[in-house]
């Protein structure tokens, strides 16, 4: 359909100095980052509560930023003291090694994925409340960035859907934390999706909470069988005609209480995260996919027989759709090849992650077993979209070719580019984020604790 339509003028309501755009990881950290550096923050945010894929995805499980079996910290800032204060209130846990002296844990049962922070949702929706609260950011919840208003290379405004009708804010600068880069792609600026060539995407997922799990049957299982992914499992499931599903494995990871685990399982392919016909039809067919798996679970899987749906999230778990096009471009060979940045703003100590659009249980870079460093260096660069000036892009949508994805959308290392984006925000010369000084950035950084520097 081609008709457009004129609407009244809209009134603008709200003036900043930092507009963020999405309430996730990266948009929590930024708007923590810009207000403690003395902005006027407004954090405006679509869903009902903060926290992004973590909380409304039901993604319960903090990645990438700590190694060496969970003692090492490779993203510090906001990430660690949001961790340590959650997990000193008891919502949300700090494993370490030690406390799992077996092959497998149940926090995904590979090793690496113990060094994440599992916490409680509602919990933790409820604590980054408090911390906004406690650090005077302005906070609009329920409300959908959905227009900007460009002028001479800058947002002069962004218009706002929300139970006030459409009105529009006035900011110096805008820290787009969408995930999606919805104000970026709005504002004009270069973006690409999916991958080279097609333009697939990597699956959806739906997100289910179960509680009632026997964790030491499923343990015992996962270790007497070498099974931690039940793909034999599954292929008998498949060959008795049970499994139907275009995947073939399942993944339980503990929350912070064992016995309640997230079922990362579902994987909904051709799911175009942009489109709002494509991210409802996932969702039904999510729901409806949940609905079937949790029965097969219940009836077939080891620990599963008392388990129930707890909760499935209201959101659903996109893992990519849009990436901004800056003037430089993160690439594969860049990691690979150890290459040093000199404006890097913190790491990730996650690995390759990013299924193959078609194939969702597999991980191209994983089977061509491409070397990756543990320490994965995130340069400021990825976050300048092209051409806009007052614009930052923290999270899972920055400039990186595809595959960069997998070790920095996870949701420490966006938290670190969230924190970096706001502190950049009060360092933007004339608010133009190119022309932010790296070296007085990471300084800044490192004195707000932020890890830029690989520790020696
Ligand atoms: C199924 C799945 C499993 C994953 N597993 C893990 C895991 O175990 N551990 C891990 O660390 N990471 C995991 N990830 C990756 C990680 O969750 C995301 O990449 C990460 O959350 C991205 O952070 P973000 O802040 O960029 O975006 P998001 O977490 O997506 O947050 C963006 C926020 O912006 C809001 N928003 C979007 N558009 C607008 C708009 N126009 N106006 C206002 N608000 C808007 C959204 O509602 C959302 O709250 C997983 C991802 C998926 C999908």
């Amino acid at each position: 359909m081609n008709e457009t339509v004129e609407t009244a003028p809209i009134p603008v309501r709200h003036r900043c100095d930092a507009l963020v755009c999405g309430g996730g990881p990266a948009g929590c950290a930024a708007a923590l980052a810009a207000r403690r550096e003395g902005l006027d923050v407004l954090l405006v945010e679509s869903r009902g509560q903060l926290g992004g894929t973590g909380t409304s995805g039901l993604v319960t499980h903090w990645l990438g930023g700590r190694s060496g079996g969970g003692r090492e910290w490779a993203v510090g800032g906001i990430f660690r003291s949001l961790s340590e204060e959650a997990a000193a209130l008891g919502i949300a846990r700090l494993p370490v090694d030690s406390d799992y002296p077996t092959k497998y844990q149940p926090h995904g049962w590979f090793r690496g994925l113990l060094e994440g922070v599992p916490f409680e949702p509602a919990g933790m929706a409820a604590f980054l409340d408090r911390k906004m609260e406690e650090a005077g950011v302005r906070v609009l919840l329920d409300t959908q960035a959905v227009q900007t208003v460009v002028r001479d290379g800058r947002i002069t405004h962004v218009i706002l859907a929300n139970k006030d009708g459409l009105t529009a804010v006035a900011p110096d600068v805008v820290i787009d934390a969408t995930g999606d880069a919805d104000i970026a792609a709005r504002a004009g600026c270069r973006v690409a999706v999916g991958r080279d060539g097609d333009g697939l995407m990597a699956a959806a997922s739906l997100e289910f909470l179960m509680d009632g799990i026997d964790e030491e049957a499923l343990g015992a299982y996962i270790h007497e069988h070498d099974t931690p992914r039940f793909r034999r499992e599954i292929a008998q499931l498949r060959e008795e005609g049970v499994w139907n599903f275009p995947y073939d494995i399942m993944i339980a990871v503990e929350t912070d209480r064992p016995g309640t685990m997230m079922i990362n399982t579902t994987r909904l392919c051709d799911v175009d995260g942009t489109s709002a016909a494509s991210v409802s039809d996932g969702l039904r067919r999510g729901r409806r996919e949940v609905m079937e798996l949790a029965k097969i679970l219940c009836g077939r899987f080891p620990g599963f027989s008392k388990a129930r749906v707890k909760a499935v999230a209201p959101m659903l778990g996109v893992r990519e759709t849009r990436r901004i096009v800056g003037r430089k471009v993160l690439g594969v060979e860049d990691l690979v090849s150890g290459r040093q940045f000199p404006d890097v703003i913190g790491f990730s100590a996650y690995g390759w992650d990013l299924p193959d659009p078609k194939r969702p249980s597999a991980q191209p870079m994983a089977e061509r077993r491409v070397a990756i460093p543990k320490w994965v260096p995130i340069p400021y660069f990825v976050m300048l979209p092209d051409p806009v000036e007052n614009l930052i892009c923290p999270g899972r949508a920055i400039s990186v070719e595809r595959d960069v994805l997998g070790p920095l959308r996870v949701m420490a290392p966006c938290m670190a580019m969230g924190e970096a984006a706001g502190a950049a925000a009060s360092l933007a010369p004339s608010g133009s984020f190119a022309d932010v000084d790296t070296a007085a950035l990471r300084s800044l950084l490192r004195s707000r604790g932020a890890i830029v520097d690989i520790p020696q």
